[in-house]
């Protein structure tokens, strides 16, 4: 009888909130080779990044009369 128990290991025991992605990543701009950091969580780099937060809608322009 196999005895093989799992023992559900952690990884990271320091309680740490680092999150890190996977290295390599490139920015998602089709012409962009910017390497992205690995604390990066965005798909895009500095450059090509989209604000978090819209701070002026344009889109809502009220018709003018
Ligand atoms: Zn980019």
């Amino acid at each position: 009888m196999s005895s093989v128990a799992f023992h559900g290991y952690r990884i990271g025991t320091n309680n740490r909130t680092v999150q890190v992605f996977s290295a390599g990543r490139r920015c998602a701009e089709p012409d962009c080779r910017t390497t992205l950091s690995i604390y990066n969580s965005q798909d895009h780099c500095s450059v090509h990044k989209r604000p978090s937060k819209p701070g002026r809608n344009r889109a809502t322009r009220m018709p003018e009369h």
